[in-house]
């Protein structure tokens, strides 16, 4: 993994200064983006505060960074932290993201994204730091294929009273928290990145059954198991790999200036789930069957039927290029997880 922190920092060399000697609490940072936001920060001599209640994060992906003096772990909910610590920056990316287990932990998944982004808002305006919120696709809800890829600017049209809203509704909260924060303290930089299905070594670590569906798919290829695609595999995803997504986000803080506060971050090459299922078949070399309408272990009612992010504000102002594609990327995670 020494590869992805070099191809990561490599990219975000010019804001080294930045990040030097400065003190960033990252909340949810036991996570699967979260751990790598860390390994980043401490690889550029940042100091990290971790915040994690390890509902979905996981003691793997920070257990190589507890003995470094400059990472300090939190083992707390960050809704009833009282935190009096002076940071430069606070990353708010806490929160259940994986659709099954949000689907059972649905009160705290709306507290992280209410109580836990007021705490974190709260902690940026008193010590005047520069905050970052790692918001989702999901605010877009199902868009209709017109609006698809989808920019920024599409409302979204998303089911507030149903099995994915304890989600979907916890990150536009947020995001109508922070905007109200903007119009009350302007000099602060508050910054939301919509992130799109991402995946990369330490995803879903400790939730095989919860997992999400490129690290299942890659599982059960694995092991020989039936590979199971819910309906018809033709809804879509857009597959970003972590470093390309960590450069996004990195750049999304640190940058000085820029003309909006809300950026799509992933890659906008759209796959369908039948595509991903043999991809996945192929480089694993798995005897697996694929099996198309499998019993779901969550509730699917409201699965998008497609995701695409258009990325051409963050290549614009960012200048942020995905550089990993599936093919590549997914040889990555086969050969994580064979180590694992
Ligand atoms: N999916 C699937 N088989 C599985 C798990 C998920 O076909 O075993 C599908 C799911 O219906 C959805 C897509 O894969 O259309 C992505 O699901 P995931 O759980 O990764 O998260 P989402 O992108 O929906 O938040």
């Amino acid at each position: 993994m020494i590869q992805e922190i070099d191809e990561i920092t490599k990219e975000i060399e010019k804001y080294a200064d930045k990040i030097e000697d400065k003190t960033f609490l990252i909340t949810g940072g036991a996570g699967f983006i979260g751990s790598w936001f860390c390994d980043t920060i401490l690889s550029l001599n940042g100091k990290v505060i971790c915040v994690d209640n390890f509902i979905s994060g996981s003691k793997k992906n920070i257990e190589h960074l507890q003995r470094n003096k400059r990472f300090k772990l939190i083992k707390k909910d960050f809704c009833t932290l009282k935190f009096n610590k002076k940071v430069d920056y606070v990353i708010h990316m806490a929160s259940i993201a994986s659709p099954p287990l949000y689907q059972l932990h649905p009160l705290q998944t709306l507290d992280i994204g209410y109580i836990g982004t007021k705490n974190a808002l709260s902690i940026a305006v008193k010590n005047k730091a520069n905050f970052l919120f790692t918001s989702t696709s999901e605010v877009y809800g199902n868009p209709p294929d017109d609006q698809v890829p989808t920019k920024e600017d599409y409302y979204g049209y998303v089911n507030s009273f149903g099995e994915r809203s304890m989600y979907d509704e916890s990150k536009r909260v947020s995001e109508a928290m922070i905007y109200s924060f903007i119009k009350k303290y302007p000099s602060i930089k508050f910054r939301i990145a919509r992130i799109f299905n991402t995946y990369g070594p330490r995803l879903d670590q400790d939730a095989s059954q919860y997992g999400r569906v490129l690290i299942k798919f890659v599982q059960q290829a694995l092991f020989n198991q039936p590979i199971t695609v819910y309906g018809d595999g033709k809804q879509t995803r857009s597959f970003c790999y972590i470093t390309d997504q960590i450069i996004g986000l990195s750049k999304l803080l640190l940058e000085d200036d820029l003309p909006f506060n809300i950026f799509n971050i992933g890659n906008d090459k759209e796959t369908s789930i039948l595509e991903l299922a043999r991809l996945v078949k192929e480089l694993t070399k798995s005897k697996s069957e694929i099996i198309l309408n499998a019993k779901p272990n969550y509730d699917i009612k409201d699965d998008p039927r497609r995701r695409c992010p258009d990325i051409s504000r963050a290549r614009k102002y960012l200048g942020f290029n995905p550089k990993i594609n599936l093919n590549e990327g997914l040889k990555r995670v086969i050969e994580w997880y064979k180590k694992h």
